[in-house]
């Protein structure tokens, strides 16, 4: 129903300099829509982890859609999305429109209470019909940025941050674009909101609004990723995850019109900085799906090294054991951020902010010293594997048969399909899900930083230090 969902929409979409008439069937894009699939399908056979009652419908809904009204809420939300990673070893791509709806819940209310304003209501009616139809919302925080020494009303262009350019009785006008939006052509709605903190200069850049993926005005230009045209090859070996990828999309907004039903800030500057760090907060939290990409990576480097007869090997073991250490460390401070989740004002639970930030840094970092441990068990073959071509050629088959078996009871077919899997999630296509979306993705490390230092409380902490050493405290 999901695939049949993203049929009959006109919605423009640009891909290797061409425009495409029928995305779901694209063979490029197509993986990217079986990961967000997933998240229906997982909802189906396993409810309790990937469903939950939503009183505001009174009905079971998919948990992407979900507020959350606990810790324990933030809790399973982490466990399914270490499981989704484990099913796709990609980007299932619908966490940040589940953190953009829970940070709209805490905004639009403290808004209303300070200026008056009916966001949350507007906030919770859209909620209610994105619950009942099950959709997917994109989420549109970062602005292409431009110059980064200089705010948005100071761009040559004032375009780099998306804006509101006109206003009417029956809603508002944007133009700009949003940048790296991952699954940004699955998504049935985007959402687009400030990226940075903003001052009264700023009035116009201080938007929230929904709108329709397929809206007019708006164009969708597909982000190309590494080894991204083997999905056009016969065969799926060489494709290393043949079902499942990842998505970005920079989406540009030309004179893209919002209903006043669909907008949740117009102009309150001084929300923005805090509609980013709740953000943060919820989505720094949600990359503990890196874990389940990790365990699936694991796996991958515990498998070649039983093909090629080294699982014996004591640094070997050692390895496995060092990558698992990683893994789990990524998630522990991602679920303990959870379960030390907050209540606001709204009624919301919000996850932990130094623990998110921490679940998040430590994101920037460990996959990379997995991968390159994944990548040390898989040894050279990895990249110097002949193509699938090369496996059923009637000359060079035979050979590769004789020369690149490993455990004679292994059949080299296997050996060949963990070396393209290894190479797929450390180099490939999700690589950017895998490497650097755990990088830059919910902000670059230095962003994180920032907010520990914020949140770090070192006076507090130098007050522990002198009363233990016997200093006087004034
Ligand atoms: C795969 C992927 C998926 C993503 N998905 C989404 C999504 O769904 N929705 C969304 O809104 N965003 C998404 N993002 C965007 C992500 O949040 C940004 O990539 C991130 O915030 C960094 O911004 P940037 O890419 O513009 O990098 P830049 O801002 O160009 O940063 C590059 C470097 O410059 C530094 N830098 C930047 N500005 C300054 C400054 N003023 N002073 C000093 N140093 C600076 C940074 O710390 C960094 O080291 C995604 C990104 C990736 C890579
Ligand atoms: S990077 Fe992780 S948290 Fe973000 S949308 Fe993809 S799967 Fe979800």
């Amino acid at each position: 129903m999901y695939v049949e969902s993203l049929r009959g929409r006109d919605i423009k979409v640009y891909l290797f300099g061409k425009q495409i008439q029928n995305p779901v069937d694209h063979a490029i894009i197509r993986p990217s829509i079986n990961a967000l699939k997933a998240t229906y399908d997982l909802a189906i056979e396993d409810p309790d982890l990937a469903t939950a009652w939503s009183p505001l419908i009174n009905e079971r809904v998919n948990r992407f859609l979900h507020i959350v009204e606990s810790p324990e809420d933030l809790v399973i939300k982490n466990r399914m999305q270490r499981r989704l990673g484990q099913i796709t070893g990609t980007c299932f791509q619908r966490c940040a429109g589940l953190d953009t709806i829970s940070v709209l819940h805490s905004i639009t209310y403290d808004i209303d209470q300070k200026h008056g304003t009916v966001y949350h209501q507007r906030y919770l009616n859209f909620l209610k019909q994105a619950q009942q139809h099950n959709l997917i919302i994109g989420a549109g925080m970062t602005d292409p940025k431009g110059d980064r020494s200089k705010r948005p009303s100071e761009q040559s262009d004032p375009d780099l941050f998306l804006h509101v350019i006109k206003r009417t009785k029956k809603g508002i006008y944007i133009k700009g674009a949003k940048a790296h939006m991952t699954g940004g052509l699955n998504s049935h709605w985007i959402c687009v909101m400030p990226t940075m903190n903003l001052s009264e200069k700023d009035k116009d850049y201080a938007v929230v609004g929904m709108i329709p993926a397929h809206a007019v005005g708006i164009t969708h230009i597909y982000g190309r990723q590494s080894c991204d045209l083997r999905a056009l090859e016969e065969g799926d070996i060489d494709k290393g995850n043949a079902k499942f990828g990842g998505q970005e999309t920079l989406v540009i907004f030309d004179n893209v019109f919002i209903p006043w039903d669909h907008v949740f800030m117009d102009g309150e500057t001084e929300f923005a900085q805090d509609m980013v760090s709740r953000f943060t907060s919820y989505h720094r939290a949600s990359y503990v799906c890196k874990t389940g990409l990790g365990d699936v990576i694991i796996g991958a480097a515990a498998t070649i090294a039983d093909y090629n007869g080294a699982e014996k090997a004591s640094h070997i073991k050692d390895k496995l054991v060092e990558m698992t250490h990683l893994n789990e460390t990524i998630y522990s401070s991602g679920i303990a951020s959870s379960y030390e989740a907050k209540k606001l004002p709204s009624g919301i639970y919000k996850n932990d902010e130094m623990l998110a930030n921490i679940c998040k840094h430590n994101v920037t970092r460990f996959p990379y010293e997995i991968s390159r441990l994944a990548q040390d068990l898989a040894g050279g073959l990895m990249v110097t594997l002949p193509s699938e071509q090369d496996f059923k050629h009637e000359i060079t088959g035979p050979l590769l048969e004789k020369y690149l078996q490993g455990k004679a009871s292994v059949p080299v077919e296997h050996r060949a399909r963990i070396l393209r899997l290894i190479e797929n999630m450390t180099l490939g296509r999700n690589a950017v899900g895998y490497l650097t979306e755990s990088l830059h993705g919910a902000g670059s490390p230095q962003a994180q930083r920032i907010q520990i230092t914020r949140a770090m409380r070192v006076e507090e902490k130098k007050d522990f230090a002198k009363r233990i050493a016997g200093i006087q405290i004034d």
